[in-house]
């Protein structure tokens, strides 16, 4: 199937580069507007943003009827040309990647650099996932009978992404989705709807109408495309308690789910660690993305023979941290992302005031930014609260840090697997032995030793408890898109 060129009107001609002033859904290969219309907001600077559509029913069972109708046809077409479509599709987005940085940093506020980072895992992701080997297995073979294990796709998936990465979070739905034999139905959220507009656009030079559609809107849409009768599955990233609304509405017809959901990611530092070397990474992880990453560091215990020092690098390295447009050199922490976030990361301030916590560096009130200028926070640090601490317990998603001492190695063990989240974790120690020992019972999707959310594509990622049902990436989950079918092949 060569790539297709759409000539009708208002759809997507050649290999033009798209424009980023005007941004549409993306319906069985076409462009489409609605009469309502609404717009997102520049979390730096407050100004608003172009408008987007706000998708009626109407545009949902017109979606839902274009992917049901690319379903089989895309689903029989062979795994090498769905894989050569798809690498296509990630070289044309690594051509136009400079639009998507600057319209990421504007949309979501994170620094150039860190917008960079997000955009260049569209190509890593796309072709780590295309490289995996993705066959049948013959898992038993005699005279009489072949047992074979067959992976078949679904039918439609609905994806519905978040506002923190929205661009590598859409991609990491669309490329399994494609790959596996499934359209897809995408759903920015209402306050990053933009770069996934134009991920849906993009795609409309390589794939068939109805096999990749972008759908903007607002709060309705998600539980419109979860409660329709035509997906499959629905591969959903967000916040536990979302997540339980989805699965909830998937159920009533047995949609498949897969659930990213939040975290509260521990990292235990032991006490050999190079202080020095370790804090200024472990404030990096934690503060990445103004602490808006579901597998961020979130709780840090570190133990009480260095836990002075290290507190004080921490701290020393924090101050070194601007906050800022993402717009502006040499910024590190960008703003939170929307209004409702900087109101909720704020009343943990509020919280820790109340409570007589210690702030160790950072505070309430803006970062570099003037009142009213944008959304920024700065870094904080919070010295050794209670562990029933609102900030200990909830996930902020904010820069907003607690630093907790340990002595034995069960009880910290104990207190990093107390929450109800299960994302990531990690060991900090020069001993690999004791990293290892301390790092297998640690009860999360993602464990790391001496490292923080490095993330491998080749790897399945999920959560544990509350962070989530499933996985994605890896061989495992691809898998997630597909029915398992045993074939029993007799010989008479
Ligand atoms: P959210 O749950 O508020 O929204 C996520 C998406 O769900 C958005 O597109 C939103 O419009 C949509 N949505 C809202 N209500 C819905 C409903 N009833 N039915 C269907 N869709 C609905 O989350 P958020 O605030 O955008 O993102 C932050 C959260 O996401 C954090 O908890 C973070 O840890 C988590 N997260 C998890 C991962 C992961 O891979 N585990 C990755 C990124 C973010």
């Amino acid at each position: 199937m060569a790539p297709v060129a759409f000539n009708d009107s208002g759809s997507v001609n050649g290999p033009a580069d798209l424009d980023f002033t005007k941004f549409y859904n993306v319906i069985n290969g076409k462009l489409t507007s609605t009469k309502v219309t609404r717009h997102g907001v520049n979390p730096a600077t407050l100004k608003d943003l172009p408008e987007v559509p706000v998708s009626t029913r109407e545009d949902v069972d017109a979606a839902m009827k274009a992917a049901e109708a690319a379903f089989k046809p895309w689903a029989t077409t062979s795994y090498d040309e769905r894989r050569k479509l798809v690498l296509a599709f990630g070289d044309e987005f690594e051509r136009q990647i400079g639009s998507f940085v600057k319209f990421l940093t504007k949309e979501q506020g994170k620094p150039t650099h860190l917008a960079r980072l997000e955009c260049g895992a569209v190509q890593k992701w796309i072709k780590a996932l295309s490289a995996l080997d993705f066959e049948e297995e013959l898992i038993s073979e005699t005279e009489e009978r072949q047992t074979i294990i067959r992976y078949t796709p679904l039918g439609v998936v609905v994806g519905i992404v978040p506002w923190n990465f929205p661009v590598q979070l859409a991609v990491g739905k669309i490329a399994p989705s494609l790959l596996t034999g499934n359209p897809i139905i995408i759903k920015p959220s209402p306050f990053t709807p933009y770069c996934g507009l134009k991920l849906g656009e993009l795609a409309q030079k390589f794939f068939p109408p109805g096999v990749v559609q972008v759908l903007s809107g607002d709060d309705n849409l998600g539980p419109w495309l979860t409660a329709h009768p035509t997906p499959a599955k629905v591969s959903f990233t967000g916040s536990s308690a979302t997540g339980k609304k989805v699965m909830e509405s998937a159920s009533k017809t047995l949609k498949r789910v897969t659930l990213e959901l939040g975290g509260n990611d521990p990292a235990i530092i032991c006490p050999d660690i190079d202080i020095a070397a370790t804090a200024p990474k472990i404030a990096s992880l934690a503060f990445l993305n103004s602490g808006q990453t579901c597998a961020a560091i979130k709780r840090i215990y570190v133990h009480s023979s260095i836990y002075a020092a290290f507190l004080a690098a921490m701290v020393a390295f924090t101050r070194t941290l601007r906050v800022g447009p993402g717009t502006e050199d040499g910024v590190a922490l960008g703003p939170i992302q929307n209004a409702a976030q900087y109101e909720k990361v704020r009343s943990f301030f509020t919280d820790l005031e109340n409570d007589g916590s210690k702030i160790a560096v950072g505070g309430d009130g803006d970062g570099e930014g003037e009142e009213g200028k944008g959304y920024f926070v700065r870094p904080t640090i919070v010295d050794n609260p209670p562990s029933d601490a609102r900030v200990v317990v909830e996930e902020a998603f904010g820069p907003l840090l607690p630093l907790l001492p340990w002595t034995h190695e069960r009880s910290v063990i104990a207190r990093a697997n107390s929450s109800k989240m299960g994302l990531g974790a990690s060991v900090w120690s020069r001993d690999v032995e004791r990293a290892n020992r301390i790092a297998r019972q640690l009860d999360a999707g993602s464990v790391w030793v001496n490292a923080h959310l490095a993330l491998d594509p080749r790897a399945p990622f999920g959560g544990h408890k509350e962070s989530g049902i499933g996985v994605e990436w890896g061989v495992q989950g691809l898998r997630g898109f597909c029915n398992c079918q045993t074939l029993y092949l007799g010989r008479v």
